[in-house]
């Protein structure tokens, strides 16, 4: 096998030199990976109907004869067009077919054929348009549908595929050995390749998929796993294994007793043999910042450095805010570095860090810049990692040498799934929310309601709170939606004596941050935006929530920006708003209204719109997924989760008949370039 990933496709018999790139493109360059495209489908051949009992509206396969040669008709627009006839002796059909010249040539006289396609028509006579068609003796069985693309149709990858089946050894090596297979009731890799292209029967091809899921999830988790041994380097910045007694006075509050256990367990790490990797988790408003910043404070304590990655310039200031205000008093020296800090001053920034003389900075991707170089980096943190992806985490890690890393997130995803996505960390939860939190109260209502709405935002504005009002557009467009300009104008008309603010995307970043300093320090009562604000920003005298087309946005971006208020000891409203009438959108909404749990809530949407989106820019630099999914395959997964643990904690994977095994999962990783080669 492992030698069939040496073969370009071109090799190939019957791929010649023309469709190679076309192979390329659909991910498999060589033989190897053409025999690990698996298809995307099946089609069911195997048993045919006869037409007086396909049924209307549905996909159906028949078997018949054709009556006549196939009748050509010119329509419209100088268009071909083929009326064919066929019988199964039972009853006739009519089949059109348009632009296809070769039809005459295709379909003859006389022969018998099976085809497939939607039957329309009505009972007396049924037809069907363009279905497909085999010769009755090719067409066995099950047949695998691939991702085709233009110029290279999936029976042409089928046939490719049979090639390259034909060139396995047999068997092949098998990269999981037998009695890995026999403990976990697993078929042989030869026998999985050709069900999965192939399959004689659904239970053979169940076999096939569950095996190769299994292999696939073993693999990512072997490869996470070991980059995170890799990382059991020598603790080269070791801090006092001490909770930070000194920084709690610092705060205005008492810490929950998450963030109590959250610190503890990253201060252990940062005391122990090796360097920090840590996730800490929790639902927007946990507290994560003040984690974040008695960790900071314990680094800076023991002589280092800190750096903080944020992935907005609003949300990068927001934390400078709070951080240097807590820190300052301490005498920490703190700055701020985004894309919009002078230059004069990022020369300063630039000098400061190289002598130490600054201990801490926050920043955005300005951070990873070449001009950015410490003396001595001992943390480095990311806010909002779901926006990052494994590589922008490492490059800022590489500033330092061998630095602790803490992660935080506050998408809250179910456990299995944390352990694949970062597998390479380890993950302290915030499953508690500061003391005096209400539960915020979530109205669903149509846009005729909104005069009512805006009466309710006026009452808390008259009350001294502040409120948000998310509109989704920058620009007016034709779908009728208000751009943020036009819903300002209203907003203004609507509520004469507030003050009101605009936020949105394209802003220069320091007017953005005028705005937010406006609105945080209470100058202004009402702030319209887009969804710039959803991220981690934090004003906790706001408390009313208003948001404009919610149809628009997926229930993890609802609960980011509903997290926005809630946030002090006031009582909190958000209120939808949509026309939306489908079933499904409606739906959606109304779990959101009643769900406040961020767990919950991710997992729906986990459902809703599968993994792919999700994982979408953390899966950045990991091996993709061929035929595993996260959501729908979780039994499998956590069998090769406890599978990987096993192999790597009893050291079983250096043993020779491992050698395969640990030959794939570095040919995973490489490609993926992700910049961590797993020790193997
Ligand atoms: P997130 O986890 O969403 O990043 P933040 O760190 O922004 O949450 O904290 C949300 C709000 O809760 C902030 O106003 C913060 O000052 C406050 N807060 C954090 N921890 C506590 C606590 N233990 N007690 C009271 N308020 C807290
Ligand atoms: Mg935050």
């Amino acid at each position: 096998m492992a030698s069939l990933f040496q073969m370009k496709i071109t090799e190939l018999k019957g791929v010649g030199e023309k469709r190679g790139p076309l192979y390329e493109r659909l991910g498999a360059p060589t033989v190897g990976d053409l025999l690990r495209l698996y298809p995307r489908a099946y089609e069911d051949w195997g048993h045919p109907v006869l037409i007086s009992a396909a049924v209307l509206g549905e996909v159906n396969v028949v078997r018949a004869t054709v009556v006549r040669q196939p009748e050509e008709h010119r329509v419209k627009g100088g268009k071909l067009l083929y009326k064919v006839t066929v019988t199964d002796e039972e009853s006739d059909m009519t089949l059109t077919f348009f632009n296809n010249r070769y039809i005459p040539t295709l379909l003859k006289k006389g022969e018998t054929y099976l085809f497939r396609g939607k039957v329309t028509g009505g009972f007396l006579r049924k037809e069907m348009v363009s279905p497909q068609f085999l010769p009755e003796e090719k067409a066995q069985g099950v047949v695998p549908v691939y991702p085709a693309t233009q110029g290279l149709s999936s029976r042409m990858i089928s046939s490719a595929v049979r090639n390259a089946l034909k060139l396995l050894p047999q068997p092949p090596r098998d990269p999981l050995p037998p009695q890995l297979r026999k403990q976990y009731h697993l078929c042989h890799l030869g026998f999985a390749l050709e069900q999965i292209h192939f399959p004689g029967s659904e239970k053979e091809l169940e076999l096939a998929r569950t095996r190769l899921i299994f292999e696939e999830f073993l693999l990512l988790q072997l490869g996470l796993l070991s980059i995170k041994n890799r990382r059991r380097e020598k603790n080269l910045h070791p801090v006092k294994n001490e909770f930070p007694t000194e920084f709690t006075k610092l705060l205005p509050f008492s810490l929950t007793g998450a963030q109590e256990r959250a610190i503890r367990e990253a201060v252990k790490d940062m005391s122990g043999p090796s360097p920090m990797n840590r996730l800490v988790q929790g639902d927007v408003g946990s507290g994560k910042t003040a984690v974040a910043a008695a960790l900071c404070y314990c680094v800076i304590q023991s002589g280092m450095q800190a750096a903080m990655m944020a992935p907005t310039e609003i949300l990068a200031g927001q934390h400078y805010a709070s951080l240097s205000a807590l820190l300052e008093p301490a005498g920490v020296k703190a700055t701020l570095l985004t894309g919009s800090t002078k230059a004069k001053e990022k020369a300063e920034i630039y000098q400061g860090l190289q002598t130490g003389e600054i201990q801490l900075t926050i920043g955005t991707h300005a951070l990873l810049s070449e001009g950015v170089a410490f003396q001595d980096l001992g943390l480095v943190i990311t806010d909002e990692q779901h926006r990052f992806g494994v590589e922008q985490r490492s490059r800022l890690a590489h500033k330092g040498s061998s630095p602790h890393l803490l992660v935080m997130s506050a998408t809250p995803i179910p456990r299995t799934l944390a352990l694949m996505m970062y597998g390479d960390l380890d993950i302290s939860v915030l499953d508690e929310l500061p003391p005096g939190r209400q539960k915020i109260e979530t109205y669903l209502i149509d846009s005729p309601k909104r005069p009512r709405a805006f009466r309710f935002v006026q009452k808390h504005l008259d009350e001294g709170r502040q409120g948000y009002l998310i509109c989704p557009l920058i620009e007016e467009d034709e779908t009728g939606m208000m751009s943020v300009e036009e819903y300002g104008k209203l907003v203004r008309k609507c509520f004469p004596t507030a003050a009101v603010g605009l936020l949105h995307g394209r802003m220069k970043s320091g007017e953005k941050e005028a705005v937010m300093n406006e609105f945080s320090s209470g100058r202004l009562q009402l702030l319209v935006s887009t969804t710039v604000v959803e991220v981690g920003v934090d004003v906790p005298n706001a408390v009313i929530m208003l948001i404009e087309n919610a149809e628009r946005y997926g229930l993890s971006q609802l609960h980011q920006l509903r997290g926005r208020i809630g946030r002090g000891r006031f009582k909190s409203t958000c209120i939808l708003i949509t026309d939306a009438q489908n079933e499904d959108t409606v739906k959606r909404l109304k779990l959101f209204r009643d769900t406040s749990d961020g767990f919950q809530i991710a997992d729906a949407d986990l459902k809703l719109r599968g993994p792919g989106d999700f994982f979408g820019s953390r899966q950045h630099g990991l091996p993709k997924l061929k035929i595993a999914d996260m959501t729908n395959d979780l039994e499998v997964l956590k069998k090769a989760q406890q599978c990987a643990k096993e192999l790597l904690g009893e050291n079983r994977l250096m043993g020779e008949e491992y050698r395969e095994l640990r030959a794939e999962v570095k040919r995973l990783f490489e490609k993926a370039g992700n910049g961590g080669t797993p020790v193997l």
